[in-house]
């Protein structure tokens, strides 16, 4: 693909976790981890990053011994921060997030909304902050505008965000996926269906038809 010989490309996953993907079902994973090693991936699960270099990486192998894997291209997919915009505007926030009140207001300046991936909202089912997702992020819209409307014409009965968890589907190829959709675990070519009819969803949400017909995905055939 792309006129690079496929025997002269090498791709190694490394995960610091004990497994990839924790979320999800373990026989969603299996099938996804599978689906990729078929494909020529190698997974190294439990091997925590020490060090990015400018010819390779280094990984603890153990915890005495670091390895190394030398590599012309890296990329890294270890986390996700909110804007540094946040810090330099004096905000107390962690990577870029602001632990926000259940209104979406910030503690000490509740004239101030956050939302999205510059907010930090705790998920009381398991005390861990939700993740940072475009479908939260969509969510917290509305009751960010519910709110700032309330807040302008001098109301103080602000409206609780509450997250709604429609689920999430992972992609991995044009048409292979895994995920969880609306309570139901769905892999293979299924899944990639409804994840690019998501994807098409939140564009028309966001930006109306003509950003869905520019942006969205419609190869739905196999
Ligand atoms: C590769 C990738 C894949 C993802 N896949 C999914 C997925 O499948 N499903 C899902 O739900 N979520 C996914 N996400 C997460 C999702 O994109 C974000 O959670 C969501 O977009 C957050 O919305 P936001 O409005 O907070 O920020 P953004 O959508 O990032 O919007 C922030 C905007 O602010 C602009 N901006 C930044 N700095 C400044 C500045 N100083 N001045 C002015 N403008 C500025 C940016 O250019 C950007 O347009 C993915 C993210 C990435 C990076």
């Amino acid at each position: 693909m792309y006129d690079v010989p496929r025997e002269k490309v090498r791709i190694v996953c490394l995960e610091a976790a004990p497994k990839v993907l924790p979320q999800f079902d373990a026989k969603l994973v299996d099938y996804g981890v599978g689906v990729l090693e078929d494909r020529g991936v190698e997974f190294l699960v439990g091997k925590p990053v020490k060090e990015a270099t400018a010819d390779g990486v280094r990984y603890a192998a153990s915890e005495t011994e670091e390895k190394e894997i030398k590599a012309g291209t890296i990329i890294w997919a270890a986390g996700v921060r909110g804007n540094s915009v946040i810090e330099a505007s004096g905000f107390e926030a962690g990577r870029g997030r602001v632990k926000v009140n259940h209104n979406l207001t910030v503690p000490g300046n509740e004239e101030i909304l956050i939302i999205g991936d510059c907010s930090l909202i705790i998920n009381p089912a398991n005390e861990r902050p939700y993740p940072t997702t475009a479908q939260i992020a969509m969510q917290q819209a509305d009751v960010a505008a519910i709110n700032l409307a309330k807040m302008v014409k001098g109301d103080t009965d602000l409206v609780d965000f509450e997250y709604h968890e429609k689920g999430t589907v992972c992609s991995i190829g044009d048409n292979d996926a895994i995920g969880v959709v609306f309570g139901k675990n769905i892999k293979g070519y299924p899944a990639s269906f409804m994840k690019k009819v998501i994807d098409d969803r939140a564009l028309l949400l966001i930006g109306g038809t003509g950003v869905m017909m520019s942006k969205g995905k419609f190869k739905f055939y196999k």
